[in-house]
């Protein structure tokens, strides 16, 4: 039962959860590095407490600053947003163990689907498919392996994450150099050399399942994502529904999806993120955490995610069952940076101007306002907006006009980048897989 919710992160999706909160009469407590005290949230937010400086390893990573928040402030529960702690299973111990609730599921869950090799090793047995490759960690068969499924292959670190510890491997000779490398890669940057291989699929998209499930054995979809529109594996655009599935291919992986949360006797929100080529899915990772791209499926289904999150952690049960969720019309979400639109450097600093976009169908995602100091320390990400409407050309055009209302000065921003890709003939038509924006990039 959450009586006082601990907000333990940053930027928008800070004030997303506060906003879900105050809908639910839950008290907030912000939790801040001394870098975010003009944070939105925190001036916003019931109460508010500093958990350290500004590098996140002493704030917002911080496990004991955060318990401390929480037994200093009396909140009883806490909300891990993305990022940071979220999919940090000795965080979500650490606050069950101390009497309080974790916005998430239990920290077993966390930790068997953070590593990749044993969200593999589940996914295989639960029934979802996955990417052809080897069973487990990689031993001295790894020749034969990368044979039996053809190359090129894919060498990726076990406990990879955001993009990093992978190599493309496309022939014998460049195959042992490359294990070496990736090993070498994954020690330094998490502590952990286990690698493994996989087919690389050369042109798929990137599709991906939301699940909710509460503590009363109830388990629903909420459909689908494409998020294929990538750069350096982070993703740009995202919209749901996905264009172009086979209904019965997309039931079929919903059905999978369920019941390997029913396996794994899943609880909250989290996301089965697939490979999708040539009709088929393939099962890459699990995300147990809300995502940045929820509000698309928010804006579809008519559900609120973030008060689900926390109804469930007050062990409601929920209320919906799945015939009641009807996906309605489609929704599109551009991620704006503070970045560089040229060098794609970060570009703190203050904000001189800001206009941002209303109107019918539009939600905007922001905790940006004037004078606002954009900080050097974090995530580049200031803005969603996201557009819904009837169809994906109205959406589309909707989000035309929304980034053509939205102004920011004081800064660069990747405004010009997403007007110019919405209105790319290929993502008019959805002609386009996860190498496409990257290729783009390549071309100019
Ligand atoms: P991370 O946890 O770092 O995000 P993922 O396993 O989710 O790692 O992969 C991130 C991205 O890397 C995918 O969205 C895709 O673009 C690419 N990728 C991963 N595995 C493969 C593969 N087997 N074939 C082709 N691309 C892949």
């Amino acid at each position: 039962m959450i009586n006082k919710l601990l907000i333990a992160n940053r930027g928008e999706i800070a004030l997303r959860i506060l906003r879900a909160a105050k809908e639910l009469k839950i008290p907030t407590v912000a939790a801040y590095s001394e870098a975010d005290k003009d944070l939105m949230h925190v001036k916003m937010a019931d109460e508010s407490i500093c958990i350290g400086p500004a590098d996140s390893s002493q704030s917002y990573l911080n496990i004991p600053a955060i318990i401390s928040a929480m037994e200093l402030s009396g909140a009883d529960g806490v909300h891990p947003g993305y990022g940071f702690l979220s999919e940090n299973p000795d965080f979500a111990d650490k606050v069950e163990k101390s009497g309080f609730d974790f916005v998430g599921p239990p920290g077993s869950v966390i930790r068997m689907m953070g590593n990749k090799v044993s969200a593999k090793e589940f996914a295989l047995k639960s029934g979802l498919p996955i990417v052809p490759g080897s069973s487990g960690p990689i031993d001295e068969n790894v020749h034969e392996e990368a044979e039996k499924i053809g190359y090129p292959v894919i060498i990726k670190a076990a406990s990879g994450g955001g993009g990093r510890g992978m190599k493309i491997v496309y022939n014998p000779e460049e195959l042992d150099g490359a294990i070496e490398l990736t090993q070498q890669e994954s020690a330094a940057a998490f502590g952990d050399s286990t690698v493994y291989l996989e087919k690389f699929l050369e042109s798929p998209r990137h599709i991906e399942v939301q699940v909710i499930a509460d503590r009363h054995g109830n388990v629903l979809h909420l459909g689908d994502r494409d998020c294929s529109l990538q750069r350096r594996h982070q993703k740009v655009i995202e919209e749901a529904p996905a264009m172009g599935i086979k209904e019965e291919k997309r039931q079929e992986i919903y059905a999978q999806c369920i019941e390997a949360c029913r396996q794994l006797n899943y609880v909250s929100a989290g996301t089965f993120e697939f490979l999708y080529e040539d009709d088929n899915f393939y099962f890459i990772e699990m995300n147990t955490r809300i995502q940045v791209e929820h509000p698309v499926t928010e804006s579809v289904t008519g559900l609120d995610l973030v008060k689900l999150q926390l109804r469930i952690a007050r062990d409601e049960e929920l209320k919906i069952k799945q015939e009641d969720i009807v996906l309605d019309g489609h929704a599109i979400e551009c991620r704006i940076n503070a970045e560089n639109s040229e060098t794609f450097m970060p570009s703190p600093g203050k904000i001189l101007e800001y206009h941002a976009p209303g109107g019918i169908g539009v939600r905007m995602d922001s905790h940006l306002y004037k004078d606002y100091v954009v900080p050097p320390y974090y995530d580049s990400l200031i803005a969603k907006v996201i557009c819904r409407a009837n169809d994906r050309e109205d959406a589309r055009a909707r989000l035309e006009r929304a980034l053509d209302e939205m102004y920011v000065l004081g800064i660069d921003t990747n405004l010009d980048m997403h007007r110019k890709l919405i209105n790319d003939p290929n993502f008019i038509n959805g002609t386009f897989n996860i190498n496409y924006l990257e290729n783009l990039n390549k071309e100019k």
